[in-house]
């Protein structure tokens, strides 16, 4: 029996519900997949050097969304490897954001004043080619030690700043619900932490991991927010819609972030469609990221212009909760810098210039200064006060 047979829906029946079938089913070689898809020359190589940079690993789910004929698929470039992931660049880096040199301790980021970033596990559902913590991701240690987990909780209790905690890559949903329970537990006992959030592409890669007994664990830990990793329209089928709405319906705040790829979704029409399609599902879209720096990633990534010009033609066009900010994270490590269309045409003689979305010009008086004000009131004051003088 072909392999393909196996990890079909019909074939898996029941076992297509089950969330761990699916994780201990991925299609990880060129064997397998060649049964299902029609591989080109440039995936085949791509499959065959893979080793050593990130693995392959595809859920039979977000297998069977693949477009078999056409290695352009959008879905298809984002987990099949190309012979491109291997052309060398000089730009490109490990750790293209600098998330080492920010870790006060291992798998955990302190960047900004008051929010850390905690990688719990190595371990994705299914590989981005283009992610940015190739670094880390795709091993096979599942969960980061009980000696580090415990540095990680001495660490934010010790740090009264920190505010908000943001659970990411590697996706913490391949752990189980008591894992995440214990975790999500232990922060929340850590009295200045006022918010959670998990970021993950369970419900992309794997809409089956949203069960019940997952939303019973997620609600008892609130104000907990998600961040949804989407590239693409057509990840938004029924299951996913389904699982958006009952995360939703749990109370969770559900955001998108989305990174620009050259050839998967960079065009203005393919991004408003998934805007759109985002919010019609409850999600709101947040971040859309310039490709990072990572190593065998330099044929995703498109020039900035082309970003700013993706957020000109939503900004004012359509619903201003369908526009997600535009960042770009620093080579290096400086964090997220936004960047945009500039509405702001100049500044002079207490008047700012402004132009519209649709191009349009405008003049806005700045206020007086303060100082000016205050002299301003007083003589008036003074004048309206003074005694009516007696004849
Ligand atoms: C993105 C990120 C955050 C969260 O940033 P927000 O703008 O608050 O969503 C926190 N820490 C690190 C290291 C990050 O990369
Ligand atoms: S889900 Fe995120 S962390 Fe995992 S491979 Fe994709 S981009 Fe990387």
């Amino acid at each position: 029996m072909a392999f393909s047979l196996d990890i079909s829906k019909q074939q898996a029946g029941e076992n297509w519900h089950d969330w761990k079938w699916h994780l201990k089913n991925r299609v990880e070689t060129l064997e397998e997949l060649s049964d299902i898809i029609e591989l080109s020359a440039e995936e085949i190589a791509g499959i065959k050097k893979e080793g050593g940079r990130l693995r392959m690993a595809i859920t039979p789910y977000f297998t069977s969304l693949l477009d078999p004929k056409n290695p352009h698929c959008p879905l298809r470039k984002q987990v099949v490897p190309r012979i491109e992931e291997h052309l060398s660049s000089s730009t490109n880096m490990e750790d293209p954001c600098g998330e080492v040199h920010d870790s006060p301790v291992p798998n955990l980021v302190h960047r900004y004043p008051d929010r850390v970033l905690l990688i719990l596990t190595d371990m994705c559902i299914s590989y981005c080619r283009y992610c940015t913590r190739k670094r880390i991701v795709g091993g096979n240690r599942r969960m980061i030690s009980k000696e580090n987990l415990d540095a990680i909780y001495d660490y934010i209790s010790s740090h009264k700043e920190i505010r908000d905690v943001l659970i990411s890559g590697g996706d913490p949903l391949v752990l189980s619900d008591e894992t995440l329970n214990s975790v999500l537990s232990s922060l929340r006992a850590i009295r200045h932490v006022e918010i959670l959030r998990i970021g993950t592409r369970a419900p992309v890669f794997l809409p089956q991991r949203i069960t019940d007994p997952l939303l019973r664990v997620l609600k008892k830990f609130h104000p907990l927010m998600m961040s949804i990793h989407f590239s693409h329209p057509r990840e938004i089928t029924p299951e996913v819609k389904s699982a958006c709405e009952r995360l939703a319906d749990a109370g969770i705040p559900l955001g998108s972030q989305t990174v620009l790829l050259r050839g998967i979704n960079n065009g203005t029409r393919t991004i408003k469609s998934l805007v759109h399609q985002l919010l019609a599902i409850r999600v709101r879209p947040y971040y859309l990221y310039q490709c990072d720096l990572a190593m065998g990633t330099g044929h995703f990534r498109t020039s900035i212009a082309e970003g700013i010009n993706i957020i000109e033609k939503l900004r004012g066009h359509t619903s201003g909760y369908a526009v997600p900010t535009y960042v770009i994270d620093a080579p290096g490590g400086g964090g997220k810098i936004p960047l945009g269309p500039s509405y702001l045409i100049g500044l002079a003689q207490g008047k700012a210039y402004l132009r519209n979305y649709e191009g349009n010009l405008y003049e806005y008086p700045e206020p007086i200064k303060a100082s000016q004000l205050r002299l301003k009131i007083k003589r008036e004051a003074r004048d309206i006060a003074a005694p009516i003088p007696v004849k």
